[in-house]
């Protein structure tokens, strides 16, 4: 990620290059350098021990994370609910024919794709569902 175009947190002004700002290692706000070298606004309560950041800054920033995070989660648990939807078809498909040709025999292996699937189904979409934000 860049933090050339973001908003520095202290002085509320466009950073410009990527030499001019950096994310803070403590909470990760965008800031100008010359403003962490310049110290926090006298107005910031509770300031970020490391970049002077407001508390409000920081939760903001925060939160953004956590959207972030979250919409990564959902993008990778619909993947994984439609390879195990696939799955299950795939088992079935493959229970039925068995069923007809070898009355049953090797019904394993069906059995396992099924079980991986619902598996996979389960697990797409516990991610999808427990990172949506506002739920
Ligand atoms: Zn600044
Ligand atoms: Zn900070």
């Amino acid at each position: 990620m860049h933090v050339a175009g973001k908003t520095c947190v202290l002085c509320r002004q466009h950073i410009n290059g990527n030499r001019d700002g950096a994310f803070c290692d403590r909470c990760d706000s965008p800031v100008h350098i010359s403003c962490v070298e310049a110290g926090p606004p006298p107005e910031t309560k509770d300031p970020c021990k490391r970049c002077g950041a407001s508390r409000r800054a920081r939760r903001a920033q925060e939160r953004k994370a956590e959207q972030a995070e979250a919409a990564e989660n959902r993008a990778a648990g619909r993947p994984e609910v439609f390879g195990g939807l696939v799955l299950v078809a795939a088992g079935l498909t493959g229970a039925c024919g068995l069923m007809a040709m070898m009355g049953g025999n090797l019904m394993m292996f069906p059995t396992i794709l099924i079980a991986i699937g619902i598996g996979l189904i389960a697990r797409g979409s516990q991610k999808m569902k427990g990172s949506d934000p506002g739920e």
